[in-house]
């Protein structure tokens, strides 16, 4: 495993902010390298693999071993990029629970404990992606995000949990629309992104 590059931004111990996990002690490790596009993206700076260097394998996994965590997030980026076979495998070996966050325009290829599907207009899902999501995360950026949120639901399965989660810099003007939406559509819940009121990474 000693020869295995990861084309990593960045790693760090904090909490997940949002979604299902909100609230739990995380090791993030976010992948570079991103096509998807979109136009808010708040880690443009994920895009372009070269601009980071590689990192062994080993060194990554002593890293998230000495933070002590038992719950790792593969981010990006856009993680689903890769093959994840062999760092999943290397980190259920020291026993770490693993969650993806992807765009799902990718096939997924790794084992992973939890599937957060995050799908983007710019660069849709590919069909298979939708079934084996066990988190749906729509952001919220326009009044017409709503309908396409109803859309991907007819698509994950009926375990699939589902989140609606604004936009940062749109938070003002959606929130009181997700808030009643959530009420009348109780299958939804609303993510936030607590670890930006936080202040944590
Ligand atoms: S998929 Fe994620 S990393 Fe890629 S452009 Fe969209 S928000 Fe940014």
């Amino acid at each position: 495993m000693s020869d295995v590059m990861i084309p990593l931004m960045e790693d760090f111990y904090s909490l997940q902010g949002e979604g299902f996990y909100s609230g739990r002690a995380a090791y993030f490790i976010r992948y570079a390298g991103c096509d998807v596009g979109c136009v808010w993206c708040d880690v443009k700076e994920s895009w372009d693999k070269e601009a980071h260097p590689e990192v062994e394998l080993n060194t990554l996994i002593q890293r998230v071993k000495d933070s002590g965590t038992d719950f790792v997030v593969i981010t990006g980026g856009e993680p689903a990029m890769y093959d994840l076979t062999t760092i999943t495998e290397a980190l259920h070996a020291e026993n770490i629970e693993i969650a993806i966050e992807t765009s799902g325009a990718y096939k997924i290829v790794g084992n992973f404990d939890w599937i957060c599907l995050s799908p983007k207009k710019f660069k849709m899902p590919i069909e298979e992606n939708y079934a084996i999501a066990t988190e749906l995360k729509m952001i919220i950026f326009n009044k017409s995000d709503f309908k396409w949120a109803e859309e991907l639901q007819a698509k994950v399965s009926d375990k699939c949990i589902l989140y609606m989660q604004p936009e940062w810099d749109k938070s003002k003007e959606m929130l009181p629309l997700m808030v009643d939406y959530v009420k009348e559509h109780v299958e939804w819940n609303v993510s936030l992104q607590t670890h930006k009121f936080l202040n944590i990474p």
